[in-house]
């Protein structure tokens, strides 16, 4: 029987989940590209996918941050275009502040957003890839789900929470073909770093663009950000036979932030 190879990237219509769609539609795997932008503009996305990869691609428009709409993109896409076996759960959202002074709404959105949107696709996921006996999720966490950084408690509570989550999910799928890992980025130039550059702006009087160089040495000695692509290029291996034993793991890009 052949395998069907669909894979849902939550938050894929920028940054590190449209690179992530990139890798595997040029690998021929077909797409269901999600994101918060109207469904017009996710069309025309999907669209320019097909014709440049001639995989199937369409687009789903969903607030993740809500369980009850997670299921209705579930059922949705299994109705529009049938099940997924690939899930990169992506889509991620930052916020910084002192502890004393975080406010309770980021937190409880941040951890809805990096880390139960990710339970709710997984578990509503995993029945079509047992049943097939093969099945791919790969868990979009952070070098901050394995160090931490000032300011960042929903962020780094929510990433270190998805580790834990992912190695659970390994274990109980391990022996149904089903193997899953997270990727843990260090800094990686897309819109979710734009406040954070600001921020050091301010803080060192310097420019922007001064900012972003003086962010990466504060971190990482890799002189250069992490590149989308290659993020995408980490998925795609993870979605090959070759890493059909790799499960429960959290694999850094990170420019050698976390070998200190
Ligand atoms: P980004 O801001 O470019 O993309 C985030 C995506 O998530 C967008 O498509 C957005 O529409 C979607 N999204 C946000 N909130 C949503 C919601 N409530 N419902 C549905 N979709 C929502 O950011 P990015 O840097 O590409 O981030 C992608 C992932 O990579 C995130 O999980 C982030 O934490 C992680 N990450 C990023 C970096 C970095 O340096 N940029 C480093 C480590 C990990």
């Amino acid at each position: 029987m052949s395998r069907i190879k669909r894979a849902l990237i939550t938050g894929s219509t920028s940054g590190i989940g449209l690179a992530i769609a990139h890798q595997l539609a040029v690998a021929g795997i077909d797409l269901v590209l999600h994101g918060l932008e109207p469904q017009v503009e996710g069309d025309k996305l999907a669209e320019a996918f097909h014709k440049q990869h001639g995989v199937e691609a369409v687009y789903v428009q969903a607030d993740i941050s809500q369980a009850d709409t997670i299921v209705q993109m579930m059922e949705q896409i299994e109705s529009q275009v049938g099940p997924v076996t690939i899930l990169v759960n992506n889509a991620g959202i930052q916020h910084t502040a002192p502890i004393e002074q975080f406010p309770v709404d980021k937190w409880d959105q941040i951890l809805a957003v990096n880390l139960s949107a990710a339970f709710h696709t997984t578990r509503l996921a995993v029945p079509a890839m047992v049943a097939q006996g093969w099945g791919r999720i790969i868990n979009i966490s952070s070098v901050h789900g394995l160090v931490a950084s000032v300011h960042k408690a929903a962020y780094c509570a929510a990433k270190h929470g998805l580790i834990g989550m992912t190695k659970v999910t390994a274990l109980e799928l391990a022996a149904k073909g089903v193997t899953a890992n997270c990727i843990c980025p260090g800094w990686t130039d897309t819109p979710l770093l734009v406040e954070q550059f600001k921020a050091f702006a301010r803080e060192h009087n310097t420019g922007y663009e001064e900012a972003k160089q003086g962010l990466i040495k504060a971190k990482a000695p890799y002189p250069d950000f992490v590149s989308p692509a290659d993020i995408g290029q980490l998925v795609l291996f993870l979605c090959s036979d070759a890493a059909k034993a790799i499960t429960g793991t959290s694999m850094p890009i990170d420019g050698g932030w976390t070998a200190h």
